[in-house]
């Protein structure tokens, strides 16, 4: 047995956890993770803040048992990141703990000046503030997180980590709508892109997978959730995606329409007097799979499609569709495609979708394996045949490690 020296002894005794908070409008979600070995050692989820019904669930560690529930009112995110930090310190992973080097929280809207993880001052929650009109429904429930972490624990440092900011190197004519600029300008309207956190956490990895550094690789990511992106990266870095102002553009997704023609909502407006408000519903909530076919949850619409529905086949075709010409459109931004990389719910669990959207795709050196496509596996992994000139891929994505590790990355020195 080797003694340690002094170095490894004052390193170990290094706070070296990280808190991940990603706060929604009712829900907020957490994990501990453990940065010396990127180890997950709890996480939870409170949903339905405000309401009669409120449920927290927690994970407990390996080991630790089974998942503990507790339901009943939590009335805001103050009582429910209390609730958290309880259950934490039935574990012994307290928040009072040395241990804890800092809080990461997921900010969904950046804006054009938050490019890199930042660590939160009153000057960037002001920022964050600002942004509040375009992601009304995001950014306030960050800001509260925010403001209770800060609560809870005043010495640690909270860092945002933003949705949008792995896309703000994409080129001014990828991110500027061909709209009149001083109309744009004054509005701050252009595309910002989401779940950037994700796309950057997946290409990095798919670079891994084909053993190369990200700077020499070309990837498309498909992030396909109920909330779905693509985005094409080139050498590491997004020079496009498909989500614009708002998270509503691009692909066909659970509620959300994706791409449609904007005189679809004047007419809407004109001809079926409905309200913005009520056109923003039709199309963020009422519109992709559940819109066509009543059903977001793909696993559902494979079982319908197996026994003949047409109307969910429809849906199936539709989304598909909108996948294959957002492959073929980033194969020509990027020019040499490296590898297509699905990612999230669908993308990592639904080989009919992976197998459809790529078929047909040989003229631009795409195939499938059916063998491996069906393999079901959490970690990367190559489902393409050998002979195929571009990797197709299937890599889980780890928002809240990726979080976590921009995080302690900023704070660790
Ligand atoms: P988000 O984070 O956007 O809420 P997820 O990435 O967790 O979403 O993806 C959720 C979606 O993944 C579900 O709505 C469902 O369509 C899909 N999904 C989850 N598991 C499977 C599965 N085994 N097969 C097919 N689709 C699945």
């Amino acid at each position: 047995m080797t003694t340690p020296n002094t170095e490894d002894a004052a390193a170990a005794g290094k706070p070296s956890r990280v808190l991940v908070l990603n706060s929604g409008s009712s829900s907020v979600k957490y994990q501990l993770l453990d940065m010396d070995d990127r180890s997950r050692l709890a996480s939870g989820l409170v949903e339905r803040i405000g309401e009669e019904t409120s449920r927290l669930v927690h994970t407990p560690p390996a080991g630790g048992g089974e998942p503990r529930e507790r339901t009943g009112r939590i009335a805001d995110h103050d009582e429910a990141l209390k609730a958290a930090a309880e259950e934490l310190a039935a574990d012994g992973l307290g928040l009072d703990s040395p241990d804890l080097a800092a809080i990461g929280h997921r900010v969904v809207h950046g804006g054009l000046r938050f490019t890199e993880p930042t660590v939160v001052t009153d000057d960037v929650l002001k920022e964050i503030e600002r942004l509040v009109p375009v992601a009304p429904l995001h950014n306030p429930a960050n800001i509260t997180g925010i403001r209770t972490a800060q609560a809870l624990r005043p010495d640690l440092p909270q860092v945002a980590v933003f949705d949008t900011a792995f896309h703000t190197t994409m080129p001014e004519y990828a991110a500027r709508y061909a709209i009149d600029v001083e109309t744009a300008d004054a509005h701050r309207i252009r595309r910002y892109g989401f779940h950037g956190t994700s796309h950057a956490y997946v290409s990095r990895r798919a670079a891994e997978l084909l053993g190369k550094e990200p700077a020499d690789v070309n990837v498309i990511v498909l992030h396909l959730g109920n909330g779905a992106s693509a985005s094409a990266v080139a050498g590491g870095r997004c020079v496009e995606t498909s989500m614009g102002l708002t998270p509503l553009e691009g692909l066909v997704m659970g509620t959300r329409s994706g791409d449609i023609d904007p005189a679809v909502t004047f007419h809407l407006k004109r001809v079926a007097g409905m309200s913005a408000d009520e056109i923003d519903v039709l199309l963020n909530k009422k519109s992709g799979l559940v819109g066509l076919c009543g059903d977001n949850d793909m696993r559902e619409i494979r079982r319908r499609v197996d026994e003949g529905d047409e109307r969910a086949a429809l849906a199936f075709d539709i989304y598909v569709h909108r996948l294959k010409k957002y492959i073929g459109a980033y194969a020509a931004v990027l020019g040499r495609v490296d590898a297509v990389v699905f990612t999230a719910g669908v993308g990592e669990n639904s080989a009919p979708v992976r197998e459809a959207a790529i078929a047909g795709l040989e003229e631009l050196g795409l195939a499938v394996d059916a063998d491996l496509n069906a393999v079901r596996s959490g970690v990367p992994r190559l489902i393409s045949p050998d002979y195929a000139r571009v990797a197709v891929a299937v890599v889980p994505t780890d928002e809240e490690l990726e979080i976590a590790t921009q995080t302690f990355a900023l704070v660790d020195n």
